[in-house]
């Protein structure tokens, strides 16, 4: 089959956050399954320097130069090389998103000419299911997250070359304004999201985020499925950034890494006290503002436990982490800014990982943390609630930690648990063993897409 996928960012070549790696692997696996695969993507600043590789592709009508990449057998990266929208810092939030990701989006539309199906992901490549319009190509439309739509003033509608009735509240329009993620939704064959909690969840009010109508007029046409990891890049035996290599056989190399990471943030060198981990947007959906609370209490009761952050957003957030690690030193390090390497350092070398999410349409650190032996302690929503088995369920199939409010007290009860499970090595040790043997590899997620394309082509 030949599949055209259109995302705003891929690993390695650009990442603020799941959408690359998941972008990347699933081309990736569905190239590797046989299919004939292409990735349209934006060229930020730095790819053509770090991918020296990229040839221009001939003859296309973009109204852009185009370059192309084959990193694997059967998969292509097509890069819309367009200055005056995608050479600067920063991959979103910019005043003139809309005209960005509507170019973006009729690029993707033009390169779809051979394509049986073509695949976009989230408001950014949205467009492109209207463009295709009565095109003879299945059109599928990924919703990594519900809560950014690509909302704009109606006079950009203009701006997307389709006719105007499409600006209906039916198809592109919401509340006045222009809808990208909506028109997404509205025009494509298949609508799926990244878990099938997350696609029960999106029929709501609390979750659809004002579209829980559009997703419950698509009906059977919408559909979970959960992502999967990439372990060939998130694995412990064969990877650059670790101290050292450990797997569910071999464990010894895990304590090493825990050292390391200490050492690294400047976290006092203890082995008899479990480290917890976090990696993230600083946004509301991840519930930092809980994981702050839930620290700040069990920080003043003397818990003895440390923790190590990861990540960057929302400026009083920040500041708020700063303040912690300020006060806790030796207990709490917060490292503000995005770093693959740590990502990776902090997943081995903590005991337990926190995501205390409001909402999570699927999550990819909880599944990279089963695999590098940190123990989920996860808030149960989207693709949390799907991929973590709960402590509750039993030591032979447990693989994590779920709490069900949304609050600071029902986290700090959730970290009480893992403290406690910390200090039964036995019972950790089973827990951990169950989630670094669980397989979330893309060929499961691979297969039901298959079958999902089969449906439309
Ligand atoms: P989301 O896509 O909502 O941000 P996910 O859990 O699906 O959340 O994916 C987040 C991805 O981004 C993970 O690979 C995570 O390691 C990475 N990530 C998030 N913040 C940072 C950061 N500050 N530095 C490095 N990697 C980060």
């Amino acid at each position: 089959m030949n599949i055209l996928h259109a995302s705003s960012e891929v690993f390695p070549y650009s990442k603020t956050g799941g959408l690359a790696d998941a972008t990347a692997a699933l081309a990736k696996a569905q190239a590797a399954a046989g299919h004939t695969v292409s990735i349209v993507t934006p060229l930020y600043p730095g790819i053509a320097a770090a991918f020296p590789d990229l040839e221009p592709l001939g003859q296309a009508e973009v109204p852009a130069k185009v370059w192309r990449l084959e990193p694997e057998p059967n998969l292509t990266v097509l890069f819309v090389d367009e200055p005056r929208w995608f050479d600067r810092d920063g991959l979103y939030g910019h005043g003139d998103d809309a005209e960005r990701f509507i170019f973006f989006s009729r690029c993707v539309a033009r390169l779809a000419k051979r394509a049986e199906i073509v695949h976009s992901h989230d408001w950014q490549a949205a467009l492109a299911m209207p463009l295709l319009g009565q095109a003879r190509v299945g059109k599928v439309f990924t919703i990594h997250n519900a809560a950014y739509q690509g909302r704009f003033p109606a006079e950009k509608f203009s701006l997307t070359g389709l006719p105007s009735d499409c600006f209906d509240w039916r198809q592109l329009e919401f509340h006045g304004d222009l809808n990208l993620l909506k028109g997404g939704i509205v025009f494509s064959d298949l609508a799926t999201t990244v878990s099938p909690r997350y696609a029960e969840e999106l029929l709501t009010p609390e979750y659809g985020c004002g579209l829980e109508g559009v997703f419950q007029a698509k009906g059977k046409a919408l559909t979970g499925v959960l992502n999967g990891v990439d372990y060939a890049e998130w694995n412990t035996t064969d990877n650059p950034h670790l101290a050292a290599a450990y797997s569910a056989d071999a464990h010894e190399g895990k304590a090493a890494n825990k050292r390391a990471l200490q050492c690294e943030l400047g976290l006092s060198p203890l082995d008899d006290v479990p480290l917890f981990g976090n990696i993230s947007r600083f946004a509301e959906q991840k519930g930092i503002d809980l994981l702050l609370g839930a620290l700040e209490e069990r920080l003043s009761d003397g818990t003895a436990f440390q923790f190590a952050g990861l990540g960057s957003g929302d400026a009083g957030l920040e500041e708020a982490m700063r303040n912690l690690t300020a006060r806790f030193p030796g207990q709490v390090a917060v490292k503000i800014g995005f770093d693959n390497g740590l990502a990776h350092r902090i997943e081995a070398g903590s005991d337990f990982f926190v995501m205390p999410s409001r909402f999570e349409p699927c999550g990819l650190n909880q599944l990279y943390s089963l695999r590098y032996g940190a123990v989920p302690v996860v808030r149960a929503t989207g693709g949390l609630e799907d991929s973590i088995v709960d402590l509750g369920q039993g030591d032979e199939t447990a693989t994590g930690i779920k709490f069900a409010d949304c609050s600071v007290e029902a986290l700090r009860q959730a970290i009480r648990q893992a403290v406690a499970l910390y200090a039964d090595p036995p019972r950790l040790a089973k827990v951990r063993n169950n989630g670094m043997r669980a397989d979330f590899s893309w060929t499961r997620t691979t297969t039901e897409y298959g079958r999902l394309y089969a449906t439309i082509s």
